[in-house]
């Protein structure tokens, strides 16, 4: 019985150190916090910092099968290990040899690498392709080592085993065993796809990611796919010296009033009409669109009404546009409660009268 308990147990633990949670990652257990002393500082040498942490993870995830026989042999005893191996079966020494097999691979594998100064190693390799004439995967390596060393990159974790570096004139993904780069000035970045993922239904708080495609225009070079935040986008845009194009069928929030905005107007559209024969003006806030939103006390607050909180009635005309009115009504909000916006109130832009979100009404132009 010990045996399927140790079994379920040890693949728990190599799932959490192949894909660490966030619990293993705050209490310092992952392949990069083991080996930290050997890794030397990621600051100063980033890339020879991520040839040996690959090397590192490469090595950690190689011995888990036989980790998981050892296991078996000195926390069960060997006797439990062959009923459930089954006794006299050649399953034993075959799965012993076959657990040794990753870590002689891997320890091959370290050595090629290391002929020729790591020359032949993915990450050298992915290097080795923006050389110019007579320069080595080295000074490219220093180049980007240089750039890293900078206050003002930009870093960011898309999950617990991939990060995104931007630097001046670099775009790298960090994954457990490469390094994919990209060099700014001829690379290419494209939005293909977004997806929206609800974190839980009460607290209308959604996710959104986006899927960027890097295809770097170089012979030789590998295109790749950063993942991320839709907020975080906008850091990266600002990071990237080249336009990041957006395909016309992708939408996605790239901040956090973008995606009010939107909620804003989902809850609008659900309040009643406001119907007027006046002529309707320009948005006094951008001039850009004809004026289309009335504040027209509909909530009916009793236990408020009196109060210092209560909605009261606005008597402007129809000034705004939703858009302007969204964004009026985001910058009164604290900006470290998001949550509680929607539920919040605000005054109105020109006469201060107190409204709240179900005051706020589309106008409609009745035709005389
Ligand atoms: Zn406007
Ligand atoms: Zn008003
Ligand atoms: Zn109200």
């Amino acid at each position: 019985m010990t045996v399927y308990i140790f079994t379920v147990f040890y693949m728990l633990l190599s799932a959490c150190i192949i894909y660490p949670p966030i619990e293993f990652v705050s209490a310092g257990i992952t392949v990069k916090d083991i080996f930290s002393s050997w890794l030397g500082s990621e600051n100063e040498f980033f890339i020879q910092y991520h040839i040996k942490r690959s090397i590192a993870t490469l090595f950690v995830h190689s011995v888990l099968p036989f980790g998981y026989l050892l296991g078996l042999v000195l926390f069960g005893n060997i006797e439990t290990a062959r009923i459930f191996l089954g006794s006299d079966n050649p399953l034993w020494p075959t799965l012993a040899v076959c657990s040794l097999i990753g870590p002689i691979y891997a320890v091959y594998k370290v050595l090629c690498w290391s002929r020729n100064n790591w020359a032949t190693h993915p990450i050298a390799e992915s290097l080795a392709v923006y050389c110019n004439n007579n320069t080595r995967w080295i000074s490219v390596a220093s180049d980007i080592n240089i750039e890293y060393r900078r206050i003002d990159k930009i870093v960011i974790d898309t999950n617990s085993v991939t990060r995104i570096v931007a630097t001046d004139n670099w775009i790298i993904k960090i994954s457990p065993y490469k390094l994919y780069v990209a060099h700014q000035s001829d690379t290419a970045l494209i939005v293909n796809k977004s997806d929206t993922h609800v974190m839980s239904p009460t607290t209308r708080g959604e996710v959104q990611f986006v899927n960027i495609e890097v295809k770097p225009t170089r012979i030789g070079a590998q295109s790749f796919t950063i993942r991320l935040n839709a907020l975080d986008f906008k850091d990266l845009q600002d990071k990237v010296s080249r336009p990041i194009t957006v395909l016309e069928n992708v939408t996605f929030h790239r901040t956090v009033l973008d995606r009010f905005i939107d909620t804003f107007k989902e809850e609008v559209a659900k309040n009643p009409y406001y119907e007027t024969a006046q002529e309707l003006e320009q948005c006094i806030g951008c001039m850009q669109t004809t004026s289309n939103v009335k504040l027209n006390r509909l909530c009916e607050n009793v236990s408020e009404a009196v109060g210092p909180d209560a909605c009261v009635a606005c008597y402007c005309r129809p000034m705004w546009c939703i858009e302007c009115i969204a964004k009026w009504f985001a910058s009164r909000q604290n900006e470290n409660a998001t949550e509680t916006w929607l539920s919040s109130k605000c005054t109105c832009p020109v006469c201060r009268a107190k409204f709240c979100l179900l005051d706020v009404c589309l106008v409609r132009t009745l035709s005389q």
